[in-house]
């Protein structure tokens, strides 16, 4: 599993000691519920426990589905999930900045699974944050799907500001420009191919006219690991160093943040970001070449979704990609344009 091969990446290079990594409670039932409905509940406890899904579940929840399939841990990997994320909130508001790799799933409904994901861990983070009476909490989401579940849940709610930069035309192909609900939701979609150079550009820049010199009480960040190059389930030219520069630059926005995983189906992407991030986030350095012992433990990953031909072999022995500078195309520098109307545009959509 993903988040197994972080955690021995990270002990083969001694970046684990016991006081560093903490074990959440697990969400129950009651805190589930907080927004979920109880018949989805009952659903994806049921078809968990006992993994066979009617097909009248299937087509009302969504569970069982290629999309979503039912399998067995599935209750308790929900119940952790949204347990780490609320405890990650917790621990944000004691003043630690607490990195939650399996969270993120950034996709679930309150009556349905949706895009691998049962439930949606930032959802109760932002909840936790606002109940301790937070009134300015943004929510930035850099998988390369669109954050669709937690836009949908925030969308009215006047503390909550969203941003999600996002691959152009991907599942669920909503977050277009014209989707946003206006000026305290941004969506930025990002054009295929895109490079280190343009990502970071249309990253600045809407960070630039649209966040920076506001005041946010807390940012939760999803930083999905499939926007990175060699996923197979996305087209960018995106490196992790400039993934984390983005990341890096997200948590500065706040003085309180949590950093949350997501999606990413390239196993060695995802283990080394992850890793990349806890050492950044620690100041670790990060060797140029990584010991064997890092090297077979990245070396017993496997993915059928990734042709031979396809595979890098730097993702066995380095952790942090070079960088994918190059040119930045005319239609970066318009999407930031599109992104960034005029305060008295954004008003006016607002009013729609
Ligand atoms: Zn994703």
């Amino acid at each position: 599993m993903r988040h197994e091969a972080f955690l021995r990446v990270c002990a083969s290079l001694g970046w684990l000691d016991g006081r560093d990594i903490r074990e959440a409670p697990l969400a129950d039932r009651e805190l589930l519920a907080r927004f979920h409905c109880t018949s989805y509940l009952d659903a994806l406890e049921t078809s968990a426990r006992t993994r066979i899904v009617q097909p009248e579940i299937r087509a009302r929840y969504n569970l069982g589905s290629m999309e979503c399939p039912v399998f067995e841990g599935l209750w308790e990997r929900v119940c952790a999930t949204v347990g780490g994320s609320i405890f990650a909130a917790d621990l944000a508001l004691e003043g630690y900045l607490p990195f939650h790799p399996g969270g993120g799933t950034h996709h679930g409904r309150p009556d349905r699974a949706s895009g691998f994901c049962y439930s949606n861990d930032p959802v109760y983070a932002i909840l936790r944050l606002l109940d301790a009476g937070l009134e300015g909490v943004l929510y930035i989401d850099l998988d390369a799907h669109h954050g669709d579940g937690v836009e949908s849940t925030f969308a009215e709610d006047p503390r909550v500001h969203l941003v999600s930069f996002h691959e152009e035309g991907r599942w669920p192909r909503s977050g277009t420009l014209k989707d946003a609900h206006g000026p305290r939701t941004i969506n930025v979609p990002l054009p295929r191919n895109i490079n280190d150079s343009e990502y970071l550009y249309v990253f600045q820049e809407v960070s630039k006219r649209r966040l920076r010199g506001r005041e946010f009480d807390a940012v939760v960040i999803t930083c999905g690991a499939d926007i990175l190059s060699g996923d197979p389930l996305t087209s960018t030219n995106v490196s992790n160093a400039a993934l984390a520069a983005a990341v890096t630059a997200c948590i500065k926005l706040s003085g309180r943040a949590i950093l949350l995983g997501g999606g990413g189906y390239n196993p060695w992407n995802t283990a080394r970001l992850w890793a990349k991030l806890w050492a950044d986030l620690n100041d670790f350095a990060i060797p140029a070449i990584l010991p064997q012992s890092t090297t077979d433990i990245l070396a017993s990953l496997s993915c059928d979704l990734i042709d031979e031909s396809d595979f890098n072999s730097a993702w066995l022995t380095t952790l942090s990609d070079p960088s994918r500078p190059g040119g930045i195309r005319a239609v970066c520098r318009a999407r930031v344009v599109e992104a960034c109307p005029p305060p008295d545009l954004r008003a006016s959509s607002s009013a729609r």
